[in-house]
């Protein structure tokens, strides 16, 4: 896998995380990903994305651990593998109306959200200052821009990625690596995909384009954003979710 433009994605095993690394694998880039438990769709997804010939590699790797982060970019970078670009998107939710969540609901979600970006970022950013250039994309949601009920720790978590990566795109700016976030709505996932019939289409009713968004169409803005065709842009928090926040 030498010599080849690596993007990291945290969270590659399942929903947006498993379409990021379909969509960047099949665009050329070597694709190394993470994830907690999910070894056999791990396997399966290198396996499948090799039968086609593209660079696919999943690493075992809890995002909330400094210590398993830094084990994996010391594994990486024994290789010479910098990634020049890097997707924080592994996220959880528990929700939980504020006045009974517990703490380890508001604990994990802040450690898997927030924390977790500040370990992968922290582990990665100093060697991808030293390429050319570089991209950092964090995935947020549309509930760190606007309420939802029971989700206080889920948009505390998703709302301090946007400080987050206003201030560092600043401090990154001179070292031509840009930081952007991701916040989409409503997303085809399986979390999605539980959800009765009748209350699918009570959304897909309350989002103006009037359908709810595919992981294709964030794959397609998380591709935009790492190339040179957004080379002007950085510090910025884009929102796809079908124009629920306009
Ligand atoms: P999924 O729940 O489908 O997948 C989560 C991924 O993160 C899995 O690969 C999981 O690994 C991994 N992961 C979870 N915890 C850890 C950890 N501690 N260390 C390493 N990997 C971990 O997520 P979605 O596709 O639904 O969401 C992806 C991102 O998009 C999240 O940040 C989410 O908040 C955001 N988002 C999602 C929306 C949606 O509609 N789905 C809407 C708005 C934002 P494993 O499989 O091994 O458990």
């Amino acid at each position: 896998m030498k010599n080849k433009k690596y993007v990291l994605i945290t969270g590659g095993t399942r929903g947006i995380g498993k379409g990021l690394v379909h969509a960047f694998s099949n665009e050329g880039y070597s694709v190394i990903f993470t994830y907690i438990n999910s070894v056999d769709s791990a396997l399966a997804i290198e396996k499948e994305a090799n039968a086609s010939e593209l660079s696919v590699k999943g690493y075992r790797c809890d995002v909330t651990n400094l210590k398993s982060v830094q084990k994996l970019a010391d594994t990486l970078f024994e290789d010479d593998i910098v990634p020049v670009g890097l997707i924080n998107n592994a996220g959880i939710t528990k929700d939980a109306l504020f006045a009974r969540m517990s703490s380890d609901e508001w604990n994990s979600v802040i450690d898997t959200n927030l924390n977790s970006v500040f370990n992968v970022t922290r582990s990665f950013v100093s060697k991808m200052m030293e390429l050319d250039k570089a991209s950092i994309i964090n995935i947020s949601s549309i509930s760190g821009h606007k309420g939802n009920l029971g989700q206080t720790n889920y948009s505390s978590s998703k709302a301090a990625l946007t400080g987050f990566t206003k201030s560092l795109s600043l401090e990154l700016a001179r070292f031509n690596v840009r930081v952007n976030t991701i916040s989409p709505g409503y997303i085809d996932t399986e979390m999605l995909q539980l959800i009765p019939d009748d209350q699918r289409k009570k959304i897909k009713k309350s989002i103006p384009l009037r359908r709810i968004g595919t992981i294709e169409d964030v794959a397609s803005l998380a591709l935009f954003l790492m190339s040179d065709d957004a080379s002007y842009i950085t510090g910025q928090s884009i929102l796809i979710d079908g124009g629920m926040s306009a």
